[in-house]
């Protein structure tokens, strides 16, 4: 289990100090955790932060471990990171980029069983036809399924994902997170994602920050994503129904804010 404890951290802006979070506590579960939050409520700047990217005050824990304290090495061999930013350039071929993911392992030959990884790992995201072709030629949504299979391809215990399915279709929406919904028990998947309906249909643990520096609220999809929370944090009415399953369907409605036409 990862968890924040009093994470603060400001941006330095020409206009001072730009708060993000003060004292965030939160804690993520086995499994895929989803975090919700309206634009600039700080779900990049949380997962640059668990991975040691920015100088944060507080402290991540895995587990009894102190993150925080980790060496880089140690950091890169519990946790990998898929940014939101996709500025990857690349004369790498597929099956290079993501046997890149197996870095920290990689000794000074490559294994056939660090192919066999990368070759298995593509075939579970259905892109293994990728696996000879440049990664600068392909496609926003190919160059995503290439990324996001660097980042599962180490078995880490801890993967952020920063909107992973971000221009993807649909039937491959779908696929990814059915696949992180089903990784190996004991992994901690912590992914960004705007599709409240994926969102609840996938996720086995929400987490909503309220979009002023604050954890909102934490739980099921059932007990997080609700009409209340979608009013408050989102500023969306909506109606929440639940199917047979009892998982939350979302229809959006209205903005609650007057907009001029
Ligand atoms: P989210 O991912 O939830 O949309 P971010 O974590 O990217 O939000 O951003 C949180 C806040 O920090 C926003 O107000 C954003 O404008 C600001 N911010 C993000 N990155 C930087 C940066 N590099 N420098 C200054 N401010 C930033
Ligand atoms: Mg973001």
């Amino acid at each position: 289990m990862l968890r924040t404890e009093n994470l603060s951290f400001s941006y330095k802006t020409k206009k001072g100090p730009l708060p993000v979070f003060q004292d965030l506590n939160v804690s993520f579960s086995p499994g895929f955790n989803v975090v919700l939050g309206p634009n600039g409520s700080g779900k990049s700047t949380l997962l640059k932060s668990i991975f040691g990217l920015l100088p944060y005050e507080g402290t991540v824990w895995y587990q009894k471990e102190n993150v925080t304290a980790m060496g880089i090495d140690d950091k890169t061999k519990l946790m990998s990171y898929l940014p939101q930013m996709d500025t990857s350039f690349s004369v790498l071929t597929v099956l290079e980029m993501v046997l890149l993911g197996r870095l920290p392992e990689l000794g000074r030959k490559v294994k056939d069983e660090d192919l066999h990884s990368v070759m298995e790992i593509l075939a579970s995201l259905n892109i293994e036809r990728l696996a000879p072709r440049r990664f600068t030629e392909l496609s926003g949504g190919q160059k995503k399924m290439v990324l996001v299979a660097q980042a599962l391809v180490r078995n880490p215990k801890v993967i952020l994902l920063d909107e992973p399915v971000n221009s993807l279709d649909l039937q491959k929406q779908l696929e990814l997170c059915h696949l992180l919904r089903c990784l190996e028990e004991g992994t901690s998947i912590i992914a960004v994602l705007h599709d409240l309906n994926l969102a609840v249909q996938f996720a086995h643990h929400i987490v909503v920050l309220n979009g002023k520096g604050k954890l909102y609220g934490a739980g099921s999809p059932r007990e997080t994503v609700t009409e209340k929370m979608l009013r408050e944090v989102y500023g969306v009415v909506a109606s929440v129904n639940y199917d047979k399953n009892g998982r939350p369907a979302i229809s959006a409605i209205r903005s609650t804010r007057d907009v001029v036409a």
